[in-house]
């Protein structure tokens, strides 16, 4: 047993807290380097300065510890350290995250003012990753099966997705779900299989943070071809029509009940309901780079997680959903792929594409904070005195032997066509050390509005 192993189990004398702490965003976010980034951090808090603990001289040590929950995957941390520390050979960005996964580190901190005197406290932080496509779900809850397959088909017969769901329109074309039918099951998982050609088609042609649903279709998890993902939509029935027994229609329906109650609403009773706190991971920078119109389905979106954390007044979810949730941070991820001097319009896009959401529900209880981040600062700043001192971000580009400057454009709140920004992927920084602090951008300041005032 190590010495801070010791340290910490003494226990009795000692007091215990815990915060569970929530990390979302859509696939791409940034889920996973963030928080790899944020256990290093509490372990190697180095740069940490605008952590007040840390500021004020109170942060003792940060270690791992098993986590709480036995029937959940570990996220895995030490994997992702080695992957951008180079240890298996040049950096790379981690694996990312494709399900859920736990992970504790816990914090040995002396407590501020006359509390100071009984001892040092301990903060078990606690936190789930989870993807953002499973909690747009949430909407379903509201849903019931015909609702939900007349808007699936308004989109999928949309001038965008349209040609990437011909093929399983076409099939529906072919069905006669109202009638008993003993082939219903095989057509069930035939429509199921093309339809979710089709959410995973139009998701990678618009990018990969898209919102089609529903999420488990996109990032099955454990669930890969069991009954509860194999359903569709399906036409309205004929006037007049009802779906008999045995239908392809009755076989639809219930799965897609089984769907909400079981998976969403069963995913988010056990997990969701318990949390503290949220970080929203929103890739602005990057949607931004795909043009104004990619950055109305992130509003939506978030609009949608907005909704789903019950921060509005208007909530329309369940009860057992309770708001307990006390602070949401909204971070625009990989400020490091935009130059300093357009961080300011980073944040004010993001607070953009929130503020009707916010506007709208009127928001109680949590408290709210938006701004940008980078979990690991990948780039360099370079300025180009011959160009009115434009700033260019710098680092190294997949293929390159050297390091790339680029401009990324300006970020224009109107939401200017595609083209004239544009966010290029960088590699980790070299010579990431695993046992000393990364760079990064304001990671500091995210820790301290999620877990600061436990560390008080
Ligand atoms: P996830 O799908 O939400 O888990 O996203 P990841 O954490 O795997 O991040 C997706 C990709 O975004 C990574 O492979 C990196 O290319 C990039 N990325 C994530 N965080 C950062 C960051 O802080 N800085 C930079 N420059 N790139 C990042």
């Amino acid at each position: 047993m190590n010495i801070l192993d010791q340290v910490l189990d003494v226990g009795r004398d000692i007091v215990e807290r815990r915060v569970r702490l929530g990390v979302t965003g859509l696939s791409d976010a940034g889920k996973t380097v963030f928080i790899t980034a944020f256990v290093h951090a509490l372990m190697h808090p180095g740069r940490m300065t605008r952590l007040k603990a840390v500021a004020e001289g109170r942060y003792r040590a940060g270690i791992l510890r098993p986590q709480p929950s036995q029937d959940l995957p570990r996220f895995p941390y030490e994997a992702c350290v080695e992957q951008l520390t180079g240890a298996r050979g040049a950096p790379e960005w981690p694996e990312s995250t494709r399900s859920i996964a736990e992970l504790r580190v816990s914090v040995r901190y002396r407590p501020r003012g006359l509390m100071s005197r009984l001892g040092d406290n301990v903060l078990h932080v606690d936190l789930f990753d989870y993807p953002g496509e499973w909690l747009l779900d949430l909407a379903l809850l509201d849903k019931d099966y015909e609702t939900w397959s007349q808007e699936a088909l308004e989109v999928a017969r949309s001038a965008d997705a349209r040609p990437h769901a011909e093929p399983w329109l076409e099939f529906l074309a072919t069905l006669n779900p109202d009638v008993p039918d003993r082939a219903a099951e095989a057509a069930a998982i035939e429509g199921a299989a093309k339809f979710t050609a089709y959410l995973r088609a139009f998701r990678d042609a618009r990018g990969r943070s898209t919102v089609v649903g529903p999420g488990r279709f996109l990032l099955p998890g454990e669930l890969e071809g069991s009954p509860l993902v194999s359903f569709c939509p399906l036409p309205p029935p004929a006037a007049g029509a009802r779906a008999e027994r045995n239908s392809l229609r009755r076989l639809m329906r219930d799965r897609y009940e089984a769907y909400k109650s079981q998976v969403v609403g069963g995913f988010h009773r056990r997990h969701f309901a318990r949390l503290d706190s949220q970080v929203v991971l929103v890739d602005i920078a990057g949607h931004a780079s795909r043009g104004g119109a990619a950055l109305e389905p992130v509003a939506r979106s978030l609009d949608s997680v907005l909704r789903a954390l019950r921060i509005g007044s208007g909530g329309w979810l369940p009860r057992w959903i309770s708001p307990r949730i006390e602070k949401v941070l909204f971070a625009a991820s990989k400020a490091d792929q935009v130059p300093t001097d357009q961080h300011e319009a980073l944040d004010a896009l993001l607070r953009k594409s929130l503020d009707e959401s916010i506007r709208r529900t009127s928001y109680q209880g949590a408290r709210l904070e938006a701004f940008s981040i980078a979990a690991i600062r990948a780039t360099r700043e370079v300025v180009a005195a011959s160009e009115q001192d434009r700033r260019y971000v710098a680092g190294r580009t997949v293929g390159e032997e050297r390091d790339v400057a680029h401009f990324p454009g300006r970020i224009d709140l109107s939401g200017r066509p595609q083209g004239t920004f544009e966010v290029v992927r960088f590699l980790p920084p070299p010579g990431l050390d695993p046992a000393g602090p990364w760079p990064h951008l304001r990671l500091d300041r995210a820790i301290e509005t999620l877990i600061g005032d436990r560390l008080r």
